[in-house]
């Protein structure tokens, strides 16, 4: 045996040949290497078919998984496809937001007096509402 030249093919499913590699030369022992530079696929399984050039050594096909290796969409990121990260990120964002609207709800809810009309307001405003007089900080140590 030796210098049987092998085609290998990418084909869809359904037998369109999407790239092909010929004379690859197959030692004794019928196992080869081969480069096959493919265009941009969807991801899906796909046959790679090898066709020998006589029949010394058996051809064959097996189906091959293609993933596009270049997405950081669903790629891993310990362990995580990135999709999860995002909605993970999202609802912590979310979480945060509640928290700060609650927190901010609940210092808009304790009032001060305007000084010089008496309107109540809110505490953490910088001027009063009614008069337009300008309102001192509160006191950060006071409740
Ligand atoms: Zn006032």
């Amino acid at each position: 045996m030796g210098g049987v030249n092998i085609t290998v093919s990418l084909e869809h499913p359904g037998g369109n040949l999407i790239a092909q590699v010929s004379e690859i030369s197959a030692p004794s022992d019928g196992s080869f290497v081969f480069g096959l530079v493919v265009p941009p696929l969807e991801d899906g399984t796909y046959v790679l078919r090898a066709t020998p050039s006589d029949d010394s050594i058996e051809g064959g096909s097996v189906s091959v998984r293609i993933e596009t290796p270049v997405s950081w969409w669903g790629s891993p990121l310990f362990g995580v496809p990135a999709y999860l990260w995002i909605i993970m990120m999202f609802s912590g964002l979310a979480i945060g937001l509640g928290g700060w609207l609650a927190l901010h709800r609940v210092s808009a809810t304790r009032t001060s007096q305007c000084g010089k009309c008496g309107t109540t307001m809110p505490r953490d405003v910088q001027r009063c509402p009614s008069c337009g007089a300008d309102v001192p900080p509160p006191d950060p140590g006071a409740f």
